[in-house]
């Protein structure tokens, strides 16, 4: 699928400049063409919605409700589930943090982004340590929740720092079967993978438009009604209200009383048009193309001596586009500063937003983090590896 800037040309220090070899896809993702292209059709009806009722008023308020409709279906959405457009992932899950009920905790795996770890750690909570194997990990996810019940299990879909994905299917038989309600970080997931709501039972799902082929601003919170109708509104103004004298506010319901303000409609029509766009690959087409990818790149970074790549499990059975590695003796920050100023390829450095899942895997440096997407292409990684090997041959 045709990626915007998929022949960007970036300056090298030895001189002239190189096509940009983007593998930063897992933090955000250039947008697709047909994104581009939708976003240039609903430009021109650029309007206050809902309470305008002028004509350009009128269609912006159904590119809008268009929107969440097509995101609804896109996740599988049950009858009844609801769609608040929020800001990005990390803004969905602070919002869902403020609709707890007032029972139970909260609990998630210690391999968490940030973004599914803050939120929870200010309302009661607890952490299930992650094992080397998936298995037993899930084994001690029971034993807590059996041990004490929970209201919410956050887990992510798939790792942001290794690329494992979960199960969540199991996730979800364990966390029912005692009571508790699920939470996916799809962040990583929803990109490269079919999230079925309904045929999973998960329970509320997160993600963002910018890693997705749309552009930053826009996220999403789907899932169960009752929780979302009776949190604190997320923000307080206008659009979240039924009614408002100076004593007493009367909130409306989800999803309107989480999304207080202008919404960001172009971000809306953006998402939704970049769901549209998986939706109609085949089945298996992304997950073929990443994994071969991602194949290459792991045997090939493998083959460099003094290049480990992490993992965080023994039995994963399976792992999107997303690698992350190190190379003895050289500290990840110049190896992307390298592999950036020489090569023109872009890689992310650092801990990831998962201080605690670095420090578990010993990577207290922090790492190296390669990730594809729909518009990677065979050369991208040939050029990263054979960028290492020129680094590892010259010697640190
Ligand atoms: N969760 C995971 C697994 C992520 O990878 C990220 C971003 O890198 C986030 C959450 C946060 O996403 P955002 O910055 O769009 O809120």
């Amino acid at each position: 699928m045709p990626v915007v800037g998929a022949e960007l040309q970036v300056p090298v220090v030895t001189g002239g400049t190189v096509r940009y070899a983007n593998l930063d896809y897992a933090a955000s993702a250039p947008a697709l063409e047909s994104v581009e292209a939708h976003l240039a059709e609903v430009l021109p009806y650029y309007a206050s919605v809902h309470r305008g009722a002028g004509y350009a008023s009128q269609v912006s308020t159904a590119v809008l409700e268009r929107a969440r409709a097509t995101v609804g279906r896109f996740v599988g959405a049950r009858q009844g589930d609801v769609v608040v457009f929020t800001r990005n992932t990390t803004d969905a899950l602070n919002l869902l943090a403020g609709c707890l009920p007032t029972w139970g905790d909260v609990v998630f795996l210690d391999a968490e982004h940030h973004a599914n770890l803050l939120p929870w750690q200010r309302t009661a909570h607890r952490y299930v340590p992650v094992r080397a194997s998936l298995e037993s990990t899930l084994a001690s996810l029971e034993s807590a929740l059996r041990e004490q019940p929970a209201a919410l299990v956050a887990i992510t879909g798939a790792s942001n720092v290794t690329g494992e994905e979960l199960p969540i299917d199991r996730v979800v038989a364990i966390a029912h079967r005692h009571g508790a309600r699920v939470v996916v970080d799809a962040a990583q997931l929803a990109p490269h993978r079919r999230i079925d709501l309904d045929a999973t039972g998960v329970d509320y799902l997160a993600f963002s438009g910018h890693k997705l082929y749309a552009p930053y601003g826009t996220g999403v919170l789907v899932g169960r009604r009752d929780w979302l109708d009776r949190g604190t509104p997320y923000l307080a103004g206008g659009g979240a209200v039924r009614n408002v004298t100076l004593e007493r506010t009367d909130w409306a319901c989800a999803p309107q009383r989480h999304e207080g303000g202008t919404p960001n409609v172009l971000g809306a029509a953006a998402l939704a048009a970049a769901c549209d766009a998986l939706a109609a690959l085949p089945e298996a087409a992304l997950e073929v193309h990443e994994a071969a990818l991602r194949e290459r790149l792991v045997h090939g970074l493998t083959e460099l001596a003094g290049v480990q790549v992490h993992r965080i499990f023994d039995d994963a059975p399976s792992s999107i586009g997303v690698v992350t590695f190190t190379v003895d003796g050289y500290d990840p920050g110049l190896v992307a500063a390298y592999l950036s100023a020489e090569h023109g390829i872009g890689v992310r450095d650092g801990k990831f937003c998962a201080h605690p899942l670095l420090a578990r895997l010993g990577l207290d440096d922090g790492a190296v983090r390669a990730s594809v997407g729909v518009g990677s292409r065979t050369e991208d990684v040939d050029r990263l590896v054979a960028a290492v090997a020129t680094l590892i041959d010259a010697g640190p």
